[in-house]
């Protein structure tokens, strides 16, 4: 099964693939999550990165594309994935569905998770993530058990630097003029589902089941 989480950033793609990937035992493939593993590495992929990220532009396609093509390209992918970050422009879209179509594959479903902006902010000021094990709190929505400490691994949690008020700012209009036209993109391509993202975590999930199947 190959899923694609669409949907504002902020709007819970990341919490929700992780449960399909759990429900589902497929790989869940964040290209944020790369980047920041690229950037904690030091690496130039992340050095890179780590220009347009803070910046709350997106990394440009020819850096994006072929390290997504490479991960989805790796052993555990074979029975599919879920992919949260990715696509983000039709460029990355394009890019999916011919690398896909290559081997008589497609996407089998596109879940929008549909939070409008006002909701957004609040979201990501309150997001916390560990950057060791990549988990993700909210403070009040979904805190973790000792306040400030990963309840997987242990470690700090830290307010991403893209999730500061003037830079979400930014993310947002980004992602409604070019991460948005995926939608109809997704819709034409006839794999497109909504959730409405608004509803607490559990409740957005169970819509999820619905569509994808027990
Ligand atoms: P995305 O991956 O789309 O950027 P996340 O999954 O990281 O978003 O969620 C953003 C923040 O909102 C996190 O702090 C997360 O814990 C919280 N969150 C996610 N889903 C919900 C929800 N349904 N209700 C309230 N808060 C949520
Ligand atoms: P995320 O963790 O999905 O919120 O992504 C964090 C940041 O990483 C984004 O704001 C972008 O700068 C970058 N990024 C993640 N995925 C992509 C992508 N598919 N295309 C371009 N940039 C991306």
């Amino acid at each position: 099964m190959k899923i694609i989480m669409l949907g504002a950033p902020g709007a819970g793609k990341g919490t929700q693939a992780k449960k399909i990937a759990e429900k589902y035992q497929i790989p869940h493939i964040s290209t944020g999550d790369i980047f920041r593993a690229n950037i904690k590495g030091g690496t130039e992929l992340g050095m890179k990165a780590k220009t347009f990220m803070d910046q709350g532009m997106l990394v440009p396609d020819e850096i994006t594309i072929g390290m997504l093509m490479d991960r989805i390209g790796q052993e555990d992918c074979i029975n599919g994935y879920v992919l949260d970050g990715f696509p983000r422009t039709i460029p990355q879209a394009e890019s999916l569905t011919k690398a896909l179509a290559e081997r008589g594959e497609k996407v089998d479903y596109a879940i929008n998770v549909d939070v409008p902006d006002e909701n957004i902010i609040n979201r990501m000021s309150g997001r916390r993530a560990c950057l060791g094990c990549g988990a993700t709190y909210h403070i009040t929505f979904n805190p973790p058990v000792k306040e400030g400490i990963c309840d997987t691994c242990g470690q700090e949690l830290v307010l991403r630097d893209d999730d500061k008020p003037e830079t979400v700012k930014k993310r947002l209009d980004v992602y409604h003029q070019q991460t948005q036209p995926l939608i109809d993109y997704y819709k034409n391509a006839e794999v497109l589902a909504e959730v409405d993202g608004t509803q607490p975590m559990d409740a957005v999930f169970q819509d999820i089941v619905e569509i994808l199947g027990e």
